[in-house]
């Protein structure tokens, strides 16, 4: 390896570097919307192909035993200021080499590949409810994730080898005493509600909603929120999703339904928060870890405070309601913005995670992350999943699907290779509820604002306490410095209590 004279010129090496990690990235992003969206199905192998091209490239060019030297060479530095941009990025890449160093180049490619070819056959098994179908790729699937985590090695158990690579850090241990703690509030607080009077009318939701202009309404929110349309994309898919391609180009995609007010447009909203995210880390760092999002978990929390905290609340609707009924006119006739907003908010147990209420959202992913958990440790396999899936929700939520179409192949996360990715929502949720608390105390007119349709100053508050910092501290601290507090549930749960209880009058 070449000599560099000064810590300077390794650092800039390291980074040209690693914006070319970064482009590859951006590459099989880019490819992968594309499957997601417009790819017509002939294409599925060339695409694998292609993917495991890339994924095969980008492995070289991380694990590369020089950018490990560049790196150790730097730590003396980077130990000096712990905050400091060059130590950021030494202490992320660093961790982000030693990971993928471990895992074989010819099982990441394997994953790449198979990862193309799952998604499509996810597809075709969710349209036709179809679940053996998909059940090879699914058991596949798992074998190379369990093959993965144990290449990366784990303290606790294998499934933790596969959290960290959303939520670095995490571990099932301390996800399964974050449940505990939820479950029995969340079980607590449906309880409470049952007992009100008011009945949500959910028919009024479900009545004709033309998709044109469901269109037309969800552009216009997007843009109310602060989505830039001259930097990003909105496009029909069967799964909702954001995709970041790279710098000026974040793309989202929603799933409109005739008969759903809620469907596409809170679909859309949520991946406008991922957006907003994206778009407000500083660019000055692009390419960088610390011109990147901190976590997966911080992202969620991202889009499930703007789906929920705002878009969900009372003066959201008492704005927008008005532009609502002139858009859809007739469908919304004689309905008042109390019944709507109560239909909006209808808590209680449903059989589909992504139209799920505030209240009992996060007993989906407990059913996921079960579930996820027990096929990595092998307790579990594919074929079982659908019965394994029903006796969950049985448990958690007291109801079962009558078909795999509403039950295990709503998601399409396992067949995107996405293990230990669920649990991710929860600490979003939680997260996004400490967040918003801490901004309507720093900004007493925020539901004033909201109530006008105006976004900047939330918007703002997120990108100075949040945004800008991309990964500087883990996710956990960036919640703890804007907040004052280190994380946990009471945010979340006050809020529940609070928006509910004035709902159901109880
Ligand atoms: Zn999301």
């Amino acid at each position: 390896m070449k000599h560099r004279s000064s810590p300077e010129e390794r650092y800039a090496e390291v980074i040209r570097r690693q914006r070319e990690i970064s482009l590859l990235e951006s590459c099989e992003e880019l490819l992968s919307w594309d499957e997601d969206t417009f790819m017509p199905r002939a294409g599925v192998a060339n695409r694998g192909d292609q993917q495991a091209l890339l994924a095969g490239i980008r492995h070289g060019r991380a694990t590369d035993p020089e950018l490990g030297e560049l790196l150790l060479s730097l730590e003396g530095d980077a130990a000096r200021d712990p905050e400091a941009a060059l130590s950021v990025n030494v202490r992320e890449l660093r961790r982000r080499h030693d990971r993928l160093a471990r895992i074989p180049l010819a099982l990441f490619q394997e994953m790449a590949r198979t990862v193309a070819f799952a998604e499509e056959e996810w597809g075709i098994a969710f349209r036709d409810d179809d679940f053996p179908r998909f059940e090879p790729w699914l058991e596949k699937i798992v074998r190379l994730k369990r093959e993965e985590a144990r290449a990366i090695g784990f303290a606790g158990e294998a499934y933790d080898a596969l959290l960290d690579e959303y939520e670095p850090g995490a571990t099932s241990a301390e996800l399964d005493a974050l449940f505990a703690e939820l479950r029995p509030e969340l079980g607590a607080l449906l309880a409470r509600l049952g007992r009100s009077r008011r009945r949500p009318k959910r028919a009024l939701l479900a009545r004709d909603f033309p998709v044109d202009r469901q269109k037309i309404f969800g552009e216009a929110i997007a843009t109310a929120l602060g989505f830039d349309f001259h930097a990003g994309r909105l496009d029909v898919t069967i799964h909702p999703f954001f995709s970041k391609i790279g710098r000026g180009d974040c793309r989202i995609a929603t799933l409109y339904a005739a008969d759903s007010f809620g469907k596409g447009l809170f679909a859309i909203i949520h991946e406008v928060g991922h957006a907003l995210y994206e778009q407000g880390l500083d660019p000055v760092h692009d390419g960088t870890p610390l011109g990147e999002a901190a976590s997966l978990g911080l992202h969620e929390s991202q889009a499930r405070l703007w789906e929920n905290l705002v878009a969900r609340s009372r003066p959201f609707w008492s704005h927008f309601f008005p532009l609502a009924r002139e858009i859809f006119h007739g469908s919304l006739r004689g309905v008042n913005l109390d019944d709507f907003h109560l239909a909006l908010s209808a808590a209680g147990p449903t059989l589909i995670r992504a139209q799920a209420d505030q209240v009992t959202y996060n007993l989906h992913i407990l059913v996921r992350f079960e579930i996820e958990r027990a096929l990595i440790a092998g307790s579990l396999e594919a074929r079982d999943v659908p019965a394994a899936w029903n006796e969950a929700y049985r448990k958690h939520l007291g109801i079962a699907p009558a078909t795999d179409r509403e039950g295990c192949l709503q998601d399409g996360h396992w067949g995107a290779g996405m293990f230990g990715y669920f649990p991710v929502y929860t600490l979003g949720d939680v997260w996004g509820a400490q967040l918003f608390a801490k901004a309507s105390k720093d900004l007493p007119a925020l539901e004033e604002d909201i109530g006008k349709g105006s976004f900047g100053g939330l918007l703002g508050w997120l990108r100075d306490n949040v945004h800008r910092h991309g990964s500087r501290w883990p996710a956990a601290k960036i919640v703890e410095r804007a907040t004052g507090k280190p994380p946990g549930i009471r945010p979340l749960m006050e809020h529940l209590g609070k928006r509910y209880g004035e709902l159901y009058g109880v």
